[in-house]
């Protein structure tokens, strides 16, 4: 497959200090993705990892995996499933809890959204901790489906994340250290 240096995208992503709390360093995507030539980018870039791969579904995490999870779906042809927030999805779910710094939150996915064995792609917009994306291969190995992907616009290094998923293969276009 072609590798593409995505390096240049950086200068494509604003940072944001102190949001949504002190001490955080937010990484918005939006100026990404209002670029022309840098959506096409991020989604080509996901697009050249996967396309040999037999994905069957991309899996969207809310909120932010939403928006290029379809969009790689559909470069894939595969199908979009949406992984929400609790009480959203209106017909039966599993649930899986998982803790935050303070608290807790919670995932749900349709019972019926994956077929046993079928090839799975998870995308979300960033890798931090990795409590989220864990959450998520929960309910998927839950519902029987195969996780042939793990991918991610941007991975955060130093928070070791990536150690949760060592079974998995973890892409991820741009690191910050
Ligand atoms: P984690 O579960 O710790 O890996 O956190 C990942 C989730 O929180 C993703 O859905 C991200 O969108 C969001 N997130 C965590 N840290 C940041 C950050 N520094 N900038 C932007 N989003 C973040």
């Amino acid at each position: 497959s072609t590798i593409v240096n995505c390096e240049p995208l950086k200068e494509l992503i604003r940072t944001v200090p102190d949001f949504p709390k002190p001490g955080i360093l937010f990484y918005d995507i939006t100026t990404l993705l209002k670029n022309k030539a840098g959506m096409a980018q991020l989604i080509d870039a996901f697009a050249a990892y996967y396309i040999d791969k037999e994905i069957d579904l991309v899996l969207g995490i809310e909120a932010r995996g939403f928006i290029f999870g379809p969009a790689l779906a559909y470069r894939l042809n595969a199908g979009f499933v949406p992984v929400r927030k609790p009480k959203k999805l209106p017909a039966p779910t599993a649930k899986v809890t998982y803790d935050l710094e303070y608290g807790s939150d919670a995932l749900e996915i349709h019972l019926d959204a994956i077929e046993p064995g079928q090839r799975v792609v998870i995308v979300d917009d960033l890798l931090a901790t990795g409590g989220t994306m864990q959450a998520t291969v929960k309910l998927v190995r839950q519902l029987g489906g195969e996780i042939a992907g793990i991918g991610f616009a941007i991975e955060l290094d130093f928070l070791k994340g990536r150690a949760k998923f060592q079974e998995y293969d973890v892409f991820s276009l741009l690191h910050y250290d």
